[in-house]
């Protein structure tokens, strides 16, 4: 084979990028392989069905053509096939608020993903469910969004508690919440810069980590904004932490 290695995997298209006069590099998220980026020839003429399957959002199977047996080092590999699996895109990309939520969705699956040819099943499961779920329009994009936001955050270790003290495990609900305590936390834990949420909006927070979307439809639009906002804050605190650690590595 003289080191070379073809493999197949089905992924999510995070995004694409122009490579000379007609080629692309697509960055996927795959179930086998983590984030990949690969080459894809000719998907930049206008006729090729090949480069419209591979859009953002699509969901496909690609086939991969490597040389080496790494997926990461010298050269990226070509996508040498595809197949659509589901053609999310289509639905996502025809209303603003659906294609505002998906498209933060796939930028916070690539930073939850540091380290291209590393699986990570679950953020991939996450992703796929999501994105079928914001493409079918059952529920509000900006909660589809946010219940996205809080799985990947406890996926990558960060459960934030929306009820039980996050250092004590007093039983909730607790009055106060703290981004860096990592939730909810009572009255003996608190620390400067806790906030005191309504409890609706914790209510709606716990509902969205575990897929309760009974309880999460029936919110009210205020306590869906404040809920967002937490969810921001608490995203921005990690991804920020994350970012710092992540340049220290490459220093040293
Ligand atoms: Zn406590």
């Amino acid at each position: 084979m003289g080191g070379m290695s073809l493999f197949r995997d089905d992924g999510i298209v995070l995004r694409t990028q122009k490579l000379g006069e007609a080629d692309r590099i697509i960055t996927l998220l795959t179930r086998g392989h983590g984030r990949v980026r690969a080459v894809a020839r000719g998907v930049r003429r206008t006729k090729s069905k090949f480069g419209a399957r591979l859009e953002p959002f699509s969901h496909v199977d690609v086939q991969f053509f490597a040389r080496g047996s790494a997926l990461v080092g010298r050269g990226l590999p070509l996508c040498t096939q595809t197949e659509s699996i589901a053609p999310y895109g289509r639905s996502i990309v025809a209303d603003y608020a659906r294609y505002t939520a998906g498209t933060a969705m796939l930028e916070t699956a690539e930073r939850f993903t540091d380290h291209e040819g590393e699986p990570n099943v679950q953020q991939y499961l996450l992703l796929v469910g999501g994105l079928r779920t914001l493409a079918a329009g059952e529920h509000a994009p900006g909660l589809v969004l946010d219940a996205f936001l809080l799985r990947s955050l406890a996926v990558g270790g960060y459960a934030p508690s929306f009820a039980d003290c996050a250092r004590c495990g007093l039983p909730g609900p607790n009055r106060f919440f703290s981004v860096a305590a990592g939730g909810s936390i009572c009255v003996d834990c608190r620390v400067p810069g806790s906030v005191v949420p309504s409890p609706e909006a914790l209510l709606l927070l716990g509902a969205l980590l575990t897929g309760d979307w009974e309880t999460a439809d029936a919110a009210e639009a205020r306590h869906v904004r404040e809920g967002s906002g937490l969810v921001s804050a608490y995203l921005h605190w990690h991804l920020e932490r994350g970012l710092r650690s992540l340049r220290f590595v490459h220093k040293a």
